[in-house]
């Protein structure tokens, strides 16, 4: 039987046991997945081996010192510094990031998306902007500190904190920060917000399982909005494909993961 595990700070909220050990049980892949409160990032590698996991995922506020953390870092993840998945490969670790690509799942359905703002300039928004650029688009970010911003300076995206923002018009406007996770906060001053609404075509908060006060916002504007849940299936599936080292068929893993957000 193999150990999987989320890492996180919070964690209790995380959906990912539930939808992994949905695709593990009804596929019969002998296997369990479970949640780990950590603290402290930089104990995940010793925590990751203590524990004897196979494999895991980590989310906020861990995923930069999971890319410290890994002995080799593969594909998108090394673009961006950004690891969201772990896997236990003859003892070394092994970090990916599924997160970018399982937000472009979940925006498939938004027409012709070809000028982004992202708020927020943690893991998510490194990944998505990273992401972004690949496919053309032009990416804008507004954070409320200064201090992350160079990685997307570097990205030749136009970057903002909260007293320099310009405004434009966008196709999307995206909440990446951890604001409304596990608080009512919005993730800009409110008169901010508005403005930005005002000229935006569609909104997403990559936050899943509720309507945060930046969704509501949204809502009360009849501006077409979604949560992080797609994103959240979309990363998964890829993830669990990275476990199962692709014994199991994608589009099986997609149908039982996906059964397990009406759970
Ligand atoms: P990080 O800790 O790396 O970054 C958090 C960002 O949020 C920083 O830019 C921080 O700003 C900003 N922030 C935090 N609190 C506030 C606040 N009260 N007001 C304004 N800005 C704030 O987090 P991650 O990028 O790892 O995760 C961010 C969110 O994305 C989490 O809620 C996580 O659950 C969600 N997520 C969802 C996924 C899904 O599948 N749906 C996948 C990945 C992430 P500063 O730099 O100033 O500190």
């Amino acid at each position: 039987m193999q150990l999987f595990s989320i890492f996180g700070n919070p964690v209790s909220h995380s959906r990912s046991p539930l939808m992994h050990n949905s695709v593990f049980k009804n596929l019969n892949y002998p296997a369990c997945y479970t949640r780990t409160h950590l603290e402290d990032g930089t104990k995940l590698k010793e925590t990751f081996f203590a524990l004897g996991l196979s494999g895991a995922n980590v989310t906020v506020p861990h995923k930069e010192a999971a890319f410290n953390a890994c002995d080799e870092v593969r594909g998108f993840a090394k673009t961006v510094g950004v690891v969201n998945t772990l896997i236990n490969e003859n003892g070394k670790l092994i970090g990916y990031n599924t997160d970018a690509d399982g937000f472009m799942y979940a925006i498939e359905e938004f027409d012709n998306i070809k000028k982004i703002l992202i708020l927020g300039a943690g893991g998510t928004a490194k990944a998505l902007a990273a992401r972004f650029k690949q496919e053309k688009i032009e990416v804008s970010v507004i954070n409320r500190s200064e201090g992350r911003l160079s990685f997307f300076d570097d990205l030749d995206c136009q970057t903002y904190t909260w007293d320099t923002f310009k405004l434009s018009s966008y196709d999307l406007v995206v909440n990446t920060t951890s604001a409304g996770l596990k608080d009512e906060e919005l993730p800009a001053p409110k008169e901010l917000l508005f403005s930005i609404l005002k000229n935006t075509n569609y909104i997403a908060d990559v936050i899943y399982g509720k309507l945060t006060p930046f969704l509501q916002l949204a809502h009360d504007k009849n501006i077409t909005y979604k949560d992080g849940a797609d994103m959240l299936l979309g990363q998964g599936v890829l993830a669990n494909e990275l476990f199962v080292k692709s014994t199991l068929k994608k589009e099986d893993i997609k149908k039982k993961m996906a059964h397990s957000f009406l759970l």
